[in-house]
């Protein structure tokens, strides 16, 4: 009986993680649906929305990548700490 109930629990676990699973999967597909349905209107409109573009290189870069630094009282967006200090010594 004991056994039941633990091959019951470990199949329960398995289904939990895989629906947990194709839910992400899921959810992340909807929101790259709405993110192009919007149509953000930005500087390039060939960039996603959540790519931002390096201000030394041109590069985009996602914005969780992104090295900001308030240079000379403007926030700058840089891609690696190369262009930052590229930037700086320009
Ligand atoms: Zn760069």
């Amino acid at each position: 009986m004991l056994v039941r109930i633990i091959l019951f629990l470990i199949l329960f676990f398995i289904a939990y993680t895989l629906v947990n699973a194709l839910l992400r999967l899921f959810g992340r597909y909807l929101s790259g649906m709405s993110d192009s349905s919007t149509g953000k209107t930005g500087v390039d409109s060939n960039a996603p929305a959540s790519m931002v573009q390096c201000c030394q290189c041109s590069t985009y870069v996602p914005e969780s990548d992104i090295i900001q630094r308030a240079v000379g009282g403007e926030i700058r967006q840089f891609c690696s700490r190369d262009c930052l200090q590229k930037f700086k010594q320009e």
